[in-house]
């Protein structure tokens, strides 16, 4: 039974889908003004993981991800200029082409790190109407005013407000900076729609002003919009966005709808380099680009999964080389069930289902990924030692390439140089390998010549294992 740790109501619950066999998912997503970074990759990864781990669990899971590509503000207060105008301002181009430009980007990054794509991504550039009429519903059931052209969530008309992150009202309140927006009634009110100044680049009119949406109003608008108006499953994001974004999502889609948003919020951690908090001031944010250049996509995969998706990560490059070490090892043993899945020798009394149990209880225990692999690590020690004592046989380790898959639908890791062997090839290694057991030398050097001449070279491993690869 799949528990999850609900950031609602801060302890790990039973996950119970709404319509069985069913699951509907939002996870916020980014602001395509600049490449996507390292924290976006951890982020996106782990909602990638909750969502096949789901799928391998027999649900039939909803997905979407949005890209922001108007709205977000470079300051989470109500002021300062929108993140993507600012960069299309600054390098002369149209706001739309610059999302157009980095959602491709962004797409490229997620193909790479192998994220299943969404079953949406909408765009809130698409839907100023909907967010519209929304924020309208909100004027007109009491929680949003409209002010000096632009309109604001009241939030004392919500008196849950703070539900998610745990903050008070009144402590947010004696927080509060003196207010530089005179349109506000309180501090803590937050923009639905924003008036524009005449050179912001992107407006549309509205009954309020021509201007445009305020940041978090999309999500509520998307997530009702192709997800319904009831409450979903489920809804991901980082918890760097849990307040103010994701506290004012809650606010407004639980006034407009009357019902809860989503029953279950489950938040990725951060990611620091070098242990600093990776920030484009410091000079330290990796894109996912970056680590590209240095890394293969499925190390960085490995790396991402290796730690629990609520603990803070750190980039550094001995980590990776660990991921880039236990992925050649995962490669290695893919390799050699492969080989001797073709071997013809007898099974033996090789057990894989505490390894599937084992699997199973650490991904119901809030997706814990570390522990998942480290059943697979286990797993992979186990038959190397069985393949030195020659007690594995071929039907075992069909067994075990099938459970393989299974895992790996989920874990997603796409192995460097696992092609398929030639039958012709697998005949030659069958009968080396018999040579080598029967001590038979010269035999076995000539079959691996021949093997070398056909493209493919042997490589035996300390363990009395070997690897065949294709000679590239
Ligand atoms: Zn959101």
């Amino acid at each position: 039974m799949l528990n999850i740790y609900n950031t609602l109501s801060r302890k790990k619950e039973t996950f119970k889908p709404i319509n069985p066999g069913k699951v509907g998912m939002y996870v916020c997503g980014p602001t395509v003004y600049d490449h996507c970074h390292l924290g976006h990759g951890r982020g996106y990864v782990s909602m990638d993981v909750i969502r096949k781990y789901l799928e391998y669990s027999g649900y039939e899971v909803r997905y979407i991800m949005n890209y922001t590509d108007v709205g977000h503000l470079v300051n989470d207060a109500e002021v300062g200029e929108d993140k993507i105008e600012r960069k299309a301002k600054t390098e002369k181009i149209d706001p739309i082409a610059i999302a157009d430009y980095y959602i491709q980007s962004c797409k490229e990054d997620f193909a790479a790190l192998n994220i299943k794509p969404a079953t949406f991504n909408p765009r809130p550039t698409k839907y100023v109407d909907q967010m519209i009429k929304f924020t309208q519903g909100l004027i007109e059931k009491g929680f949003a005013y409209e002010s000096n052209g632009s309109v604001y969530f009241s939030v004392e008309k919500f008196p849950e407000y703070g539900k998610l992150s745990g903050r008070k009202t009144e402590e947010l309140l004696a927080g509060a900076r003196v207010e530089i927006d005179p349109n506000k009634r309180s501090p803590l009110d937050f923009a639905l729609w924003i008036k524009a100044d005449t050179d912001h680049i992107l407006q549309w009119k509205s009954p309020w002003s021509v201007g445009y949406p305020g940041w978090h109003i999309e999500c509520s608008v998307m997530s009702c919009d192709l997800l319904g108006e009831n409450t979903f499953d489920i809804h991901g994001g980082g918890n760097e966005n849990a307040f103010p974004h994701n506290e004012n999502e809650i606010a407004q889609s639980e006034a407009y709808t009357g019902q809860k948003m989503a029953n279950y919020w489950m938040l990725w951690n951060m990611v620091n380099v070098d242990g600093v908090k990776a920030s484009k001031s410091l000079g330290n944010a990796l894109s996912i680009k970056d680590a590209l250049e240095k890394y293969a996509a499925a190390v960085i995969r490995l790396w991402i999964i290796s730690s629990h998706y609520r603990s803070v990560m750190n980039y550094t490059e001995e980590s990776l080389d660990q991921a880039k070490t236990n992925l050649q090892k995962i490669n290695d043993f893919v390799l050699n069930m492969e080989a001797l899945s073709t071997a013809g020798t007898p099974p033996s009394d090789f057990d894989i289902e505490p390894y599937r149990e084992k699997f199973e209880a650490a991904m119901d225990d809030d997706l814990n990924t570390p522990l998942a692999l480290s059943g697979l690590y286990e797993l992979i020690t186990e038959t190397n030692k069985l393949l030195v004592e020659s007690s594995l046989g071929a039907p075992d380790a069909k067994k075990i390439l099938a459970f393989w898959k299974r895992i790996n639908a989920v874990f997603g890791l796409e192995l460097i140089g696992q092609v398929e062997i030639p039958q012709e090839i697998l005949e030659l290694v069958k009968k080396r390998e018999e040579a080598r057991q029967n001590k038979d030398f010269p035999t076995s050097d000539q079959l691996r010549d021949e093997i070398e001449k056909l493209g493919y070279i042997i490589e035996d491993t300390k363990d009395n294992n070997f690897i065949i690869k294709p000679a590239k």
